[in-house]
C-alpha cells in the first residue's frame, strides 16, 4: 500500500492511498488535483474518506462522484451532506484490504473523525493533530480538543501521522517560544527548516516524535506550565488549563 501526498490549494495535502491500480483519497478538497493524478497513473478511484466538513477537505467530492464509482466515507453527523457511509467511534472499515478504526476527535469541528490502522500504523487525522501543533478550535471546546488529542496520544508510538496541512514550520516557530529548553524540538526544527528550504514535504510525522516536540501533547511539562503562567493568570495551571492557554 502506497500513500502519496497530492498538494492542493496553498498548503493542503490530499493523501492518496494506492494499491494494485486502485486508489482512495482522504479529504479531496480539489477534484482536479485528484483527477489529474489518477489519469497520469492510470488509477481507478474506489473510495473517498472524509475527516470533517470543511470545504478545503470536501470541495472536490461531488465532482469526483460524477466521474468515478466510489464510496464516500465520513462522519455520522456531519454538516457535509455528501457522506454515504456514516461512521461513528470504533466503527471499522476496510480500505484496500487494510482495516481502519474510527476515532471521534471533536474540537476543530464537532464532526471530526480520524482513521486509524493498527496493522499498518497509519493515522489520517485531518485538522486535529499537526506536526508541532494542532487544529484551531472552531466548533468544540478546549476540553474537547484536549480529550481528542489525548485519545490519539495513546496510540502505538510508531504510528505514522498523515495530517492535512503543511503547517509544520510555523508550528515549530511557535513551539520553540513555548519550550525553548527542549533540545529534541530544536533539533527537529533545524531539520524541518532545511527540508522546507528545499521545498520538501515535512509529513508524515510520527507519534513518538510528536510526543517529544509538540506543545499540545506536552501540557504536563513544567517548562511549558512556567511559560504560560503569566499569560493564563493561573499560578499552578492544570494540564487542561496549560493546553487551553497554549492554544489561545
Ligand atoms: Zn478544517
Amino acid at each position: 500500500m502506497n500513500i502519496l501526498p497530492l498538494p492542493a490549494f496553498t498548503d493542503n495535502y490530499i493523501w492518496l492511498i494506492e494499491e494494485n491500480g486502485k486508489a482512495s483519497v482522504v479529504d479531496p478538497g480539489d477534484a482536479d488535483v485528484v483527477n489529474n493524478f489518477l489519469k497520469e497513473k492510470d488509477l481507478k478511484l474506489t473510495n473517498i474518506l472524509i475527516t470533517h466538513h470543511h470545504y478545503d477537505h470536501t470541495g472536490g467530492v461531488q465532482k469526483l462522484k460524477e466521474s468515478h464509482e466510489c464510496n464516500v466515507y465520513g462522519p455520522y453527523d456531519s454538516p457535509f451532506k455528501g457522506v454515504e457511509i456514516k461512521l461513528k467511534e470504533n466503527d471499522k472499515i476496510s480500505i484496500h484490504g487494510c482495516s481502519f478504526k474510527i476515532i471521534e476527535v471533536p474540537g476543530h469541528t464537532l464532526d471530526h473523525i480520524a482513521y486509524y490502522s493498527e496493522d499498518q500504523n497509519i493515522l489520517f487525522c485531518g485538522d486535529t493533530l499537526f506536526s508541532g501543533g494542532c487544529g484551531r478550535i472552531f466548533e468544540g471546546t478546549p476540553h474537547q480538543m484536549y480529550e481528542s488529542l489525548s485519545k490519539l496520544s495513546v496510540l502505538d508510538l510508531s504510528t505514522k501521522i498523515y495530517c492535512t496541512h503543511e503547517y509544520t514550520q510555523s508550528n515549530l516557530n511557535f513551539a520553540i517560544k513555548i519550550e525553548p529548553g527542549n533540545d529534541n524540538l530544536l533539533e527537529y526544527k533545524n531539520k524541518i527548516d532545511e527540508k522546507r528550504s528545499n521545498n520538501e514535504i515535512s509529513l508524515p510525522t510520527n507519534l513518538k516524535l510528536e510526543k517529544n516536540i509538540n506543545p499540545f501533547l506536552r501540557s504536563h511539562v513544567l517548562e511549558i506550565k512556567e511559560n504560560i503562567k503569566d499569560f493564563a493568570k493561573i499560578s499552578q495551571p492544570s494540564d487542561l488549563e496549560t493546553f487551553s492557554a497554549v492554544r489561545s
